[in-house]
């Protein structure tokens, strides 16, 4: 079973771990948020390709969520004391990565193919796309301006409402080499708990993406970011309650009209499942919260299993 899955960097990513334990890692597609992308020092940073690589080699830092494992801040702190940028956290061993990368971008070389040269340094069996090698950077408009993704999210710790989410180039952006075929080859398309907003949206902004999902002729099923009406990590839930004026799994669905055929979401939101299926969408209940790598397991389980009769 050929499954390509849009994701972000943090639930998207746990999600792909329990999905490569569930059917062959070889017949995995992640296709990536890039929106999130910056430059740090110099150095080329993409937090949600990197998170997606870290988990899925068994290197990523599962309590804090983001970055590696063993990590030493030497480098930051070193710049830092000679008064240089300090504000977005790059450890040792993840500058590493970095410098790869840049230099390769720097060379001309797309960014689609530098990650697969990434992805087979540390061994990984899925395929590992970015959603388009053009450069696309998420916006966030909000009452007290409008912020790049990182400084919102990190500089000023997401505490700004956000009244709408734009996405810097998408217009001109085309899906990275592979994205299109993966989507039409699949045999199940996945929407992964990721933020709707900032992880998915950045994704379904290049055109034909989006398109491929509305033309779709196999299923696509999203899992459901929010338990409980709350995210597990971060800010969907303000995010859906300001802009979706609701966070229960209908509200979900609407992030996503027109390209999906269910919605995996928490038993703990089962009362709404009436008003998913009202919006012509399947609800599947499930138990949603990764914890560990059964139960990571196990949702990927839930997944395929809606597929047979989505
Ligand atoms: P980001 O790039 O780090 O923002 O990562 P994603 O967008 O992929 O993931 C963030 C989302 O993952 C948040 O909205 C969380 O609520 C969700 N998330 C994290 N862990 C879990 C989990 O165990 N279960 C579910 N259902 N969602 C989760
Ligand atoms: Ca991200």
């Amino acid at each position: 079973m050929k499954v390509a899955v849009l994701t972000g960097g943090g639930g998207g990513a746990r999600f792909l771990r329990g999905l490569v334990d569930a059917v062959d890692p070889a017949d995995v597609t992640a296709i990536v948020n890039v929106g999130d992308d910056l430059e740090v020092l110099g150095l080329s940073v993409s937090p949600d390709l990197d998170s997606v690589v870290y988990a899925l080699a068994g290197l990523a830092d599962e309590e804090r969520g983001w970055g590696r494992a063993d990590e030493t801040w030497n480098a930051l702190a070193s710049a830092d004391a000679f008064g240089g940028e300090s504000w977005f956290r790059l450890g040792d061993r993840d500058i590493g990565l970095h410098l790869v990368r840049s230099q390769a971008l720097r060379a001309g070389e797309p960014l689609s193919q530098v990650t697969s040269r990434l992805a087979a340094a540390v061994g990984i069996d899925p395929t590992v796309l970015p959603a388009t090698d053009d450069v696309l950077r998420t916006w966030l408009e909000t009452p007290n301006g409008t912020f790049s993704f990182q400084q919102w999210f990190v500089a000023r710790g997401h505490r700004d409402p956000v009244d709408r989410v734009r996405f810097e180039g998408a217009a001109a952006a085309h899906p990275a080499p592979g994205v299109v075929d993966a989507l039409h080859n699949a045999d199940l398309l996945v929407v992964a708990p990721s933020n709707p907003y900032v992880s998915i949206g950045p994704i379904l902004a290049v055109d034909r993406i989006r398109r491929a999902l509305e033309r779709r002729r196999i299923p696509c099923i999203a899992v459901s970011p929010l338990i409980g009406g709350r995210a597990v990590k971060g800010p969907a839930a303000e995010m859906l309650a300001r802009m979706q004026s609701g966070t229960s799994p209908s509200h979900v669905t609407d992030c996503y009209e027109g390209l999906i055929d269910a919605l995996v979401f928490d038993e703990a939101d089962a009362v709404h499942a009436d008003a998913v299926a009202a919006r012509g969408v399947r609800p599947v209940i499930a138990r949603t919260l990764m914890s560990d790598a059964d139960a990571r397991r196990r949702l990927a389980e839930a997944v395929l299993d809606a597929t047979a009769v989505a």
